[in-house]
């Protein structure tokens, strides 16, 4: 499979890892949008959230997904606040067809978003 992300999880493209674990892992986004923009992601393909489909071990990868990002806006010291971004198929703004989660924190975020 032609995936981005399945070939920065088994390292055959290079990326600034900041956490990994059995299940997910974690690195810098290449164009950064914040002072810290991180992807967090399943090692497993997923296309998007919109494939996961409700199953008892879907719950628990999303589960999972969202504790890691709880822990690494810790490690990144994000105490005073940081968002959370799941772009979900073209219109919601996509771009790599792999579930992945954006961790955008260190200045002051605004909304709506573009
Ligand atoms: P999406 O637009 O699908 O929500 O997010 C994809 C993200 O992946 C973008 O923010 C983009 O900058 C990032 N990205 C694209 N290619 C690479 C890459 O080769 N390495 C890293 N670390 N990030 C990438
Ligand atoms: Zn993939």
């Amino acid at each position: 499979m032609d995936c981005l992300f399945c070939k920065i999880v088994s390292g055959e493209i290079p990326a600034r890892k900041v956490f990994e674990d059995e299940v997910a892992i974690a690195f810098h986004d290449i164009h950064p949008q914040a002072p810290v923009h991180l992807l967090i992601l399943p090692r497993k393909h997923v296309a998007s959230l919109a494939q996961m489909g409700g199953t008892d071990e879907d719950k628990i990868l999303l589960g999972h997904l969202l504790d890691s990002v709880i822990r690494i806006a810790v490690e990144q010291r994000l105490a005073n606040g940081y968002r959370t971004v799941i772009n979900t198929g073209k219109a919601g703004g996509q771009t790599v067809d792999h579930l992945h989660l954006h961790l955008l924190g260190g200045r002051a975020m605004e909304w709506p978003p573009g």
